[in-house]
């Protein structure tokens, strides 16, 4: 079991990871419950799968349970969805001072934050991610959002959770493609800021893939206290720290859109494959070694992520992709900035990149 605190000037909280966490949810949970009635938001195929273990939890701390389920998938992160959502929370009678439960993945997360941050003015809520990727990202650092026609995650709200309870037990059920494709955003954390960690994870990985109890919590604890730090340095992406988190993003963002963000490419498939393009664009740049380069795309093929876009089979070309990204809301004021590395465990933020020359080695990966 760890705990890791999220820092936040008289905001901060705590994220739980451990397999007992939903269990001990009576204590967890108390200091955030007003009324004897839980208000849950969850994901159908997390709550067909961990629903019962959450209801006997609720029900020996004596709450009862306000269940509304949500679809899985990334329509579900919709105006209509959230419409429908929001009138059933006023239905529910949820006040300012109380706290929404959110537990699915990212999609649940993102949803329910952002429908308690503009539920009156903003209720409480708390996270019960049962995704690698909502675990170790989505559920830390109060990026709440839904999409719109125009792009992914245009309408949203910074709104921190008061709790994040990550039970890894929850990830037993979680698919194989799943699992992968939350692992590239841990490896991400190697990548960009913690040589040590990327090191245990060539050692560890697979152990981690395996679900192993012991390998996955220091690998959940280890990336959400990295994720925990940024956040905590820069909690509305201002000062250019918690743009870091974007490694792999730009090109990735780019390989998603391209795919027409469909189950061709899930998004961590598409952060492994873009991080392997940002070491190779650094690479070629002359900023990072070719070792560390090839390090990287050995760990992104040893965790079974497409590290070769070539064998995307998208039939695009260099241009075509520089176009999504700059589709991408991360652009700023007509320049846009790629994180780069200078080694493994160091990366930054290059605001010289000549789009044409990323075209250019684009061609040459596709
Ligand atoms: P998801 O929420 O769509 O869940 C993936 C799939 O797993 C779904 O089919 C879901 O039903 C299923 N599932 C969930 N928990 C399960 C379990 N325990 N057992 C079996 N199946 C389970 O996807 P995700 O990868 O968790 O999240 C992706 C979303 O997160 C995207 O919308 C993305 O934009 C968002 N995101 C947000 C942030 C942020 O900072 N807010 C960061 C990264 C990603
Ligand atoms: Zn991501």
């Amino acid at each position: 079991m760890a705990v890791i605190p999220v820092e936040l000037a008289g905001r901060g909280y705590q994220v739980h990871v451990g397999r007992d966490v939903i269990d001990r949810l009576g204590s967890l949970a108390a200091p955030f419950v007003r009324k004897s009635r839980l208000v849950v938001v969850a994901d159908t195929n997390a709550w067909r799968h961990h629903g019962e273990r959450f209801s006997q939890a609720a029900h020996s701390a004596g709450w009862a349970i306000a269940l509304y389920e949500v679809p899985p998938g990334e329509g579900s992160k919709s105006w209509a969805s959230l419409q429908r959502l929001t009138d059933w929370l006023l239905e529910q009678e949820v006040e300012r001072g109380n706290h929404v439960f959110a537990l699915g993945g990212g999609v649940v997360g993102d949803l329910t934050g952002f429908a308690c941050a503009i539920l009156k003015r903003g209720c409480g809520f708390i996270q019960i991610p049962t995704t690698l990727l909502a675990q170790v990202d989505s559920s830390v650092g109060g990026k709440t959002a839904i999409n719109s026609s125009t792009g992914k995650n245009l309408i949203g709200a910074f709104h921190q959770p008061s709790l994040v309870l990550a039970d890894l037990a929850t990830l037993d059920t979680l698919p194989e493609r799943e699992m992968r494709s939350g692992y590239a955003e841990v490896l991400k954390y190697g990548v960009l800021g913690d040589r040590a960690f990327f090191d245990w994870l060539q050692h560890n990985g697979s152990q981690v893939l395996a679900r192993d109890p012991e390998a996955l919590e220091y690998a959940v604890a280890t990336s959400v206290a990295a994720k925990a730090r940024i956040v905590a340095e820069d909690e509305r992406e201002t000062t250019g720290a918690r743009a870091l988190l974007n490694l792999g993003h730009t090109f990735g963002h780019a390989l998603e859109a391209q795919m027409g963000f469909s189950d061709r490419l899930l998004h961590g498939e598409g952060v492994a494959a873009g991080m392997v393009l940002a070491a190779r664009y650094s690479a070629r740049r002359g900023d990072l070694g070719d070792s560390d380069a090839s390090l990287i795309t050995r760990a992104v093929e040893g965790a079974g992520l497409p590290s070769e876009i070539a064998a995307l089979d998208m039939d695009t070309d260099g241009a075509e992709l520089v176009t999504h990204m700059l589709h991408d809301k991360k652009m700023d004021a007509g320049t846009l900035p790629f994180l780069l590395l200078r080694s493994i465990g160091a990366a930054y933020l290059a605001k010289d990149v000549d789009l044409k020359d990323v075209a250019a080695f684009l061609d040459e990966q596709l």
